[in-house]
């Protein structure tokens, strides 16, 4: 019986881990993309009832064509390594809301949310590129799955998640708004782990490359939150998590690898 047990455990989990595209870590995503998709499509359609989207049309337009760009550019690259199979069912969404604060954020399924205090940092199409190419890799690279999946395993072991998100429906989605900032402070969300933040750096400047934006306008916008850093605290950016010093010297390193990806 117990070797049973065993050998169960072992599929759930042998099944669960994924890859993540570009740099080949192994990840332990435990929670269905769909379930993961649905949350986020719920969340995210609350937050822009509840939140003032920009009216500037040119600066929506911009962001818009950046998201577009990239997305597209990932999507091509996908397909012809024949993984399109990790962004089934992705709906895509790039929007700006009014607010001061330095602050971007993404959630699983493609929903990006832009602030418009960090539109001044972005400065032009390519800074924008920069922030955007970051959150897309935090999407690709399933980050927020596998955050929650952490949380989820934390507070209710490892076994069955699945079955949990059907039993413990409140309790799945409190972790959800926790993981995700979705709660009563939105956009306040758990920072990212180092380990999540350079992947999305270097995967970021990888779909920069592909997209055609030069990644080397990246640790220029570094350089620029640095300067702007008035004590305020860009959120999804925690300037201490991992220091944009530490950042713009991982980024260096990675950008000959970058460059090789730059559209012909
Ligand atoms: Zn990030």
């Amino acid at each position: 019986m117990k070797r049973n047990i065993f050998i169960l455990v072992f599929i759930i989990l042998l099944s669960a881990c994924s890859t993540v595209p570009f740099t080949g870590r192994k990840q332990s995503k435990m929670l269905p993309a769909a379930e993961m998709n649905a949350m986020a499509l719920e969340s995210y359609g609350t937050f822009l009832k509840e939140n003032k989207l920009s009216s500037n049309k040119n600066q929506v337009a911009l962001l818009q064509t950046v998201g577009n760009k990239i997305k597209t550019a990932v999507e091509k690259h996908l397909s012809t390594q024949g993984q399109q199979k990790k962004i089934e069912g992705y709906k895509w969404k790039f929007n700006l809301i009014e607010n001061p604060s330095v602050n971007v954020w993404a959630m699983p399924g493609g929903k990006i949310i832009f602030y418009t205090g960090i539109m001044d940092v972005c400065q032009d199409e390519t800074g924008i590129a920069v922030v955007m190419s970051h959150e897309i890799a935090h999407i690709i690279a399933s980050h927020g799955n596998e955050r929650m999946s952490q949380a989820l395993f934390a507070q209710f072991g490892g076994v069955a998640l699945n079955v949990l998100i059907k039993e413990k429906p409140q309790e799945t989605k409190n972790i959800y708004n926790t993981v995700f900032g979705t709660g009563t402070q939105f956009g306040v969300m758990l920072p990212y782990s180092r380990t999540h933040e350079y992947e999305a750096d270097k995967m970021g400047l990888i779909f920069m490359a592909m997209a055609g934006y030069d990644p080397l306008a990246a640790p220029d916008f570094w350089l620029r939150m640095d300067e702007n850093n008035t004590g305020q605290l860009p959120l999804e950016f925690l300037s201490t998590h991992p220091s944009h010093e530490s950042r713009i010297y991982a980024m260096m390193e990675f950008m000959p690898t970058a460059l090789t990806y730059m559209k012909k």
